[in-house]
């Protein structure tokens, strides 16, 4: 079983075709060799192609940052996971809380977008995670419950297949982290969620997201069941992201 931390940049709506082969040809350069932890880049849809130039046969991976709920059609705007395919992304992250928030998706919705990536071969990143009034009102375990639910609900027997990403929106692009303590026990309620739901023996990872960066990391990805992280902004910098990428333990 393959049990690397993964760490998954998110470029959000950053970059340009100048900025993002700088930043790739740094990373690049800088890796560790060999690299032990699993790395990914998503960046919007118009600069996957580019990821594909310049990172296939690289030990980096790609991905989107959304996709579309339907296969084809008369959706002016959106994305296929069939088009996202033929750029060879390996992962597309749906449900982030930018989306749930500024574009009202459901968590039906993020089910149904989760199951076109898997149909696609592509691994959704299914983002959950509660906001600072939910975590006050102690409603953090039943929100991000709640919200892979739907997720399990639609997928079924493939729930194994998805990678989970633990967000608390308060700690997205604010500064402010979940404590090791805080993330690890979000963690362990999903990891028994998941466990429940697919009895197979496998182990989904689940990742952290929410301001980690170079300094934190490392505490943060030494709790049992975090598996990994989502990074925002500490992926757009160079250096920045490969100390991140050098803390990662080796193995979870
Ligand atoms: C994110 O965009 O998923 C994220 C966690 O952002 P940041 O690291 O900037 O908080």
């Amino acid at each position: 079983m393959d049990m690397k931390k993964l760490i998954v940049g998110n470029w959000k709506m950053h970059g340009s075709l100048a900025s993002n082969q700088a930043l790739l040809t740094e990373l690049l350069v800088g890796l560790p060799q060999p690299l032990s932890t699993d790395v990914a880049l998503c960046a919007s849809a118009p600069y996957l192609a580019q990821l594909q130039t310049l990172l296939q046969g690289s030990p980096l991976a790609w991905g989107a940052q959304d996709v579309s709920a339907h296969g084809q059609g008369a959706y002016t705007g959106e994305t296929s996971a069939a088009m996202l395919r033929d750029f060879a992304c390996r992962y597309a992250i749906v449900g982030h809380s930018e989306r749930r928030q500024y574009h009202a998706e459901t968590d039906e919705l993020v089910a149904a977008k989760a199951q076109r990536a898997l149909g696609a071969g592509i691994t959704p990143i299914v983002c959950v995670g509660e906001t600072l009034a939910q975590r006050e009102a102690g409603q953090t375990e039943a929100v991000v419950k709640r919200q892979l639910a739907a997720v399990i609900h639609t997928l079924g027997h493939c729930s194994g297949e998805i990678v989970v990403a633990y967000e608390p929106v308060w700690a997205i692009g604010t500064g402010r982290t979940a404590t090791p303590e805080q993330a690890q026990a979000v963690h362990a309620v999903l990891r028994a969620q998941l466990h429940a739901a697919t009895a197979h023996g496998e182990r989904n990872r689940i990742l952290y997201g929410g301001s980690m960066n170079a300094a934190n990391a490392a505490d943060l990805l030494a709790q049992p069941d975090v598996d990994g992280g989502l990074v925002g902004s500490a992926s757009l910098q160079a250096a920045e992201f490969l100390k991140l990428i050098a803390s990662c333990p080796a193995v979870a």
